[in-house]
């Protein structure tokens, strides 16, 4: 039977049996897989806390290719993220990452970029002081890899570079419009060109350097009504977590 290698975030781990736990990886390499971790629930357990959610693992695991599920043999974890299951505003905006991730990678579909977008933003959350702008950030290049880039440089009706500080938004057609077509297409936004600028920053930013990126108070709601709103228009319903994610931002 085949043996499979790869790094993968434990996205969901549950108990299948007395003995055994049926634990859902995003793999970087097979996309979404599940494992049956046998006596995973013993208390001297093989695996030891490696199939907490969120922990990014080494993994074995075994089976026919394209089953449903497969034999967990190692689980070997690479970084535990604690820090940020102790602190709730990290633990919510990571979730919201899980749960993001976990609908873009399927099983049998691997999105190594996707993957490494996840891993990448769980660490640079233990270290940035604003979770808003990473969860900003983290929507909008979600979506990019998913092929879900709207049109920024250009305007989607006449192809010229807007040059006014408005530009408009449409969801719909998945770009910005210029002033002088807003009678030509529905606009169902207005944005200033800043929030434009910055979220083209968005796309090429290495993620080394987020904490670096400062967004302008009178522009965060308008990002977010775009990088959020994407996600909505493409997902059709709100993820679980977003709701404690706008609590948590209301508290601190
Ligand atoms: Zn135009």
């Amino acid at each position: 039977m085949p043996l499979y290698k790869t790094q993968a975030v434990v996205l969901k781990s549950m108990k299948l049996s007395e003995k055994d736990k049926l634990v859902t990886f995003l793999t970087e390499t097979h996309g979404k897989v599940k494992c049956v971790a046998k006596a995973a629930r013993r208390l001297k357990s093989r695996f030891g806390a490696s199939l907490e959610p969120m922990s990014h693992v080494s993994l074995i695991y075994f089976g026919k290719e394209h089953q449903e599920l497969y034999r967990l043999n190692q689980c070997d974890i690479i970084q535990s993220f604690q820090e940020i299951k102790e602190s709730p505003d990290l633990f919510y905006t990571a979730v919201y990452f899980l749960e993001l991730a976990g609908h873009f990678i399927v099983e049998g579909h691997p999105e190594p970029e996707i993957f490494r977008l996840l891993v990448r933003s769980l660490q640079e959350a233990g270290k940035v002081g604003n979770m808003e702008l990473l969860c900003r950030l983290f929507e909008f290049r979600i979506m990019a890899h998913a092929g879900y880039t709207p049109r920024l440089r250009k305007c989607i009706v006449c192809r010229r570079e807007p040059q006014s500080l408005w530009v408009g938004f449409s969801y719909n057609q998945h770009g910005i419009i210029c002033e002088s077509c807003f009678d030509k297409e529905p606009v169902e936004t207005r944005i200033k060109s800043g929030t434009v600028s910055y979220l083209k920053k968005f796309l090429s930013l290495d993620l080394n350097h987020v904490h670096r990126l400062k967004i302008p108070k009178e522009l965060e709601a308008e990002i977010e009504s775009i990088t959020h709103r994407l996600v909505l228009a493409r997902l059709g319903r709100e993820m679980k977590s977003y709701p404690f994610i706008r609590q948590m931002a209301e508290w601190v």
